[in-house]
């Protein structure tokens, strides 16, 4: 499965969204046992669809890293705020308020670094950020637990199950517990459902090129998150942070040497390098230095000083 695969049409309120509190999401978060301290839900203009103050897009095609950025954001209010102004909300078909937000974030924070852990076992085969996930005891295989799943930290395998993995192995158990992690955010539990439906559905698409293709459509965002990051460690994918504006982008076998997200940070590095070597000749530093600093060659340095040099 490729991203192209799947198709999206996340909604942006135009004028934003902001924090308020809102009845009843404080009265659900009590309900499921939580303190209601919250009860702050972002509302925006989204929900009205005809003339509604938003725009869509495509984060398959659009934003296909947002999985990453998703898990560097903070948890507090004016981080979310930022990220849903910039992305849209978790849930447009729902209100989700200050928990959820919170909630979706510690489940993602588990499952990546957990895959974090399983990336660096590979590399190195040192088990300590390994171990924080599985871990073996004499015969017996330990998982620890997910934030939100059961009060203590560690669940033991029945012994039935653990049968399955070579004793002492510790990569099939932790890719089998992340597998377990994609599975279960595949799928959501509705109120009054009684089984659990599918977050995307699959659906024909007109395709300008072959009349139609097949698509499987995602309607909320935290499942567009969940689906990339799915793909991505399906297929191997590598990423980086982008050196100008630190925003996630994927790296292609064509192109190992990229260091941006995209040419306006790209543009807007190449002022940077040349405004600062220009700065550094007018404080009288050697073309030597400068190129040493900028990690720069002589013939680069001595082009962009050249048309300053003649006035
Ligand atoms: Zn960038």
């Amino acid at each position: 499965m490729q991203l192209t695969d799947f198709i999206a049409a996340v909604p942006v309120s135009k004028s934003g969204y902001r924090w308020e509190h809102n009845f009843e999401a404080y009265a659900r978060e009590v309900k499921r046992g939580g303190t209601g301290a919250d009860g702050l839900v972002l509302a925006g203009q989204v929900l009205g669809q005809v003339g509604g103050d938003h725009r869509v897009y495509d984060p398959f095609t659009q934003e296909k890293a947002l999985w990453r950025d998703f898990a560097k954001l903070e948890p507090t209010e004016a981080a979310i705020l930022a990220f849903a102004n910039r992305y849209g909300v978790l849930r447009s078909d729902d209100t989700t308020n200050l928990s959820d937000w919170r909630d979706a974030m510690a489940r993602w924070a588990f499952a990546f670094s957990l895959w974090e852990a399983i990336e660096a076992y590979k590399r190195s085969r040192r088990s300590a950020a390994i171990n924080q996930y599985v871990r073996w005891e004499k015969n017996t295989l330990h998982w620890q637990a997910p934030p939100w799943s059961q009060k203590t930290k560690w669940l033991t395998l029945p012994a039935s199950d653990a049968q399955q993995f070579n004793h002492g192995d510790l990569l099939a158990p932790a890719q089998s517990l992340l597998v377990s992690l994609f599975r279960l955010h595949m799928y959501r539990q509705l109120p009054g459902q009684p089984v659990a439906t599918p977050n995307a559905t699959l659906d024909v698409w007109p395709d300008p090129a072959r009349t139609m293709a097949f698509k499987i459509v995602v309607p909320n965002l935290i499942d567009v998150l969940w689906i990339q990051f799915a793909v991505a460690v399906a297929n191997e994918k590598q990423f980086l942070s982008c050196e100008v504006c630190g925003r996630a982008f994927e790296l292609d076998d064509n192109r190992v040497d990229r260091r941006f997200c995209d040419n306006a940070c790209r543009m807007k590095a190449y002022r940077d390098r040349k405004k600062k070597a220009i700065e550094m000749h007018r404080r009288g530093k050697s073309i030597k230095d400068i190129c040493s600093a900028l990690d720069s060659d002589m013939k680069t340095i001595r082009g962009w000083l050249k048309p300053k040099e003649k006035k």
